[in-house]
Order: structure tokens, then sequence, then C-alpha cells
């Protein structure tokens, strides 16, 4: 529930940032605050009692090309990222999500930290076996702990953060961005819905990349020689109230087809 009082805070630095958390209970990072407002508004069992604006700390607001590498600020507007069109395969999945008004509120980090179960934005970074830079309160009086660490390590169903552990940025090598790609989305109503099926393909030396967001109860993606392969090793879809397990699968067999054709 919100409560009626609620401080906002702003923190310059991330060292600053996780301090703030450590001395408030029940403070939440916020970037866009898409998720924490509906979520206050709706849950009694979502306590809030600080909002720590994350936007004003330059390393989680900047995108960047150094090294032959891409890093992606984890508050940046979806936006943002998909206008400067470093990554394609990122701009064609963050497209997708909802409309160009809200992705310009809605943050990557939000978008892969929150609670829903699409966190579509991090398909693409599984893939490219993104970087992740997070920074975590100190145990007693010791320092905030950086560390940089692989997503996929981290990534079970959804990432497995450290309370108070802030994510600062993601990076990739410039060189996946440029390998061979293909992207398909499927919704039960129209473009503004989420996904039934959001299917992201990437050609490698080895074989194929795959990964999907919505056929199953949360993200997946697996490696094979062959697309049939790498869609096997995701296993069985899920059915709910808006498609039936073999629709889906069907589905996914569909979308897999026409993005091996582009790619081939
Ligand atoms: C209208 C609408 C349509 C949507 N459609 C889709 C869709 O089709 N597909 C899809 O995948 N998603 C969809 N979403 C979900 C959306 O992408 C996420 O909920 C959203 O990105 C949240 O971003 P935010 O910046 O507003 O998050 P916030 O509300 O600011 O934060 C969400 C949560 O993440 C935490 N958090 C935020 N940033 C960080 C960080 N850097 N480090 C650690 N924790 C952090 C916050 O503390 C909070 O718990 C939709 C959302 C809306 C409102």
């Amino acid at each position: 529930m919100m409560p009626n009082e609620l401080r906002y805070l702003r923190p310059d630095s991330a060292e600053e940032a996780v301090a703030v958390w450590s001395a408030h209970t029940g403070a939440r990072y916020l970037a866009g605050g898409t998720e924490i407002h509906t979520m206050a508004r709706r849950s009694a069992s979502y306590p809030v009692s600080a909002l720590i604006d994350i936007k004003r700390i330059a390393e989680a607001s900047a995108l960047s090309i150094a090294k032959g590498r891409l890093t992606l600020g984890a508050a940046l507007p979806l936006s943002a990222i998909a206008d400067d069109g470093a990554f394609p395969l990122l701009t064609a999945t963050i497209r997708g999500i909802a409309d160009r008004t809200t992705r310009n509120r809605l943050s990557i980090g939000g978008n892969i930290a929150g609670m829903l179960p699409y966190r579509e934005a991090i398909l693409p970074l599984l893939l490219a076996d993104a970087l992740c830079l997070s920074i975590a309160p100190g145990s007693g009086s010791e320092p905030p702990l950086r560390r940089e660490w692989r997503l996929r390590e981290r990534f079970d169903k959804r990432l497995l953060l450290d309370p108070g552990e802030l994510i600062l940025s993601f990076s990739l090598p410039l060189a996946f961005a440029a390998l061979p790609w293909s992207h398909r989305r499927r919704t039960r109503t129209g473009p503004v819905d989420y996904p039934l099926a959001t299917l992201c393909l990437v050609r490698e030396s080895g074989g194929f990349l795959l990964g999907v967001s919505g056929a199953h109860p949360y993200p997946v993606f697996a490696s094979g020689a062959d697309g049939a392969a790498a869609l096997k090793a995701l296993g069985a879809p899920k059915g709910d109230q808006r498609a039936t397990a073999e629709y889906r699968a069907a589905l996914m067999e569909t979308m897999l087809s026409s993005a091996l054709e582009e790619l081939s």
C-alpha cells in the first residue's frame, strides 16, 4: 500500500544509493516507477517506505561503446535503447513491448528486475551472454560490493539479486550485435498486448541461440546445432486462459520456421 508519508530520495552515486537503501527499511529502487506505483496501490503486501530514484546515477543512465563492448545503463528508458539501435535484436525486441509513450517511461532494469513474468528485454541479453554490473550493500561496516557477473549465471526463472542489490548496467560484445538475427512476436489481440510468444533467434558459428518469452512461465533460452534442437531444449510451453499449450507449441514451430527461413 502507498503510505501517506513516503520518502523520495535521489542519490547522485551508486554508493549513495545502496547506503540510502540500507538506512530505510522497505525502500525500493525506482527507475520508471510504473510497476512500483501499480503494485503499491493494488497490494497491501507490497510495502514501500521510501523510493530511491536511480536516474541521477550517471553510470545507470549512460549508453556507451568502448573497447568493442556496448554498455547500457539499467535506468535507461526502453525507447532510448531502441532509438540508439546499436544492438538491432534488442531494438526489435523492445519495440514489441507496450507503446512508444509507455516505452519512454519503462526502464530496461525495471523490465528485467520487475515482477511481470515476460521480461522480454532480457532475451537478447541472455543470448549475448551479457555481463551485468551491480552494487550491493556491504555487510556490517564493510563498504558496498561492486561486481560484474554473467547474466546467465544468476538468471533462474528470474534474476536472482541479493537484498538491496542495484543493477547499474549491462554490457555485451559489439561483435555479437552484428550476428544474423531474427525476431518474431505474437499476441492474442493487437500489437500492444503481452506476448503469447516472443522469439529471438541468433545464428552463430556453432549453430543457433534461441530465446522465448510468454510461452513458458518465465523467459527461457537454449542453443542447438539447428533450430529444432534449440526449440526442443526449451521444454514444453504452458497452457493458460489465453492459449493452450498445444496452440503455443504449434505457434512456436511456425515462428521458428519463418525465422529460420529469414536467416537462410
Ligand atoms: C502498459 C505496460 C505494458 C507492458 N507490456 C510489457 C510487455 O509487453 N512485455 C514485457 O516484457 N513487459 C511489459 N511491461 C512490463 C514493463 O516492461 C516492466 O514492468 C517495466 O519495464 C518496469 O520498468 P520501470 O522502470 O517502470 O520499473 P520500476 O517500477 O521503476 O521498478 C520495477 C521493479 O524493479 C526494481 N528495479 C528497477 N530498476 C532496478 C535496478 N536497476 N536494479 C535493481 N532493481 C531495480 C524496482 O525496485 C521494482 O521492484 C509493461 C508495462 C506496462 C506499464
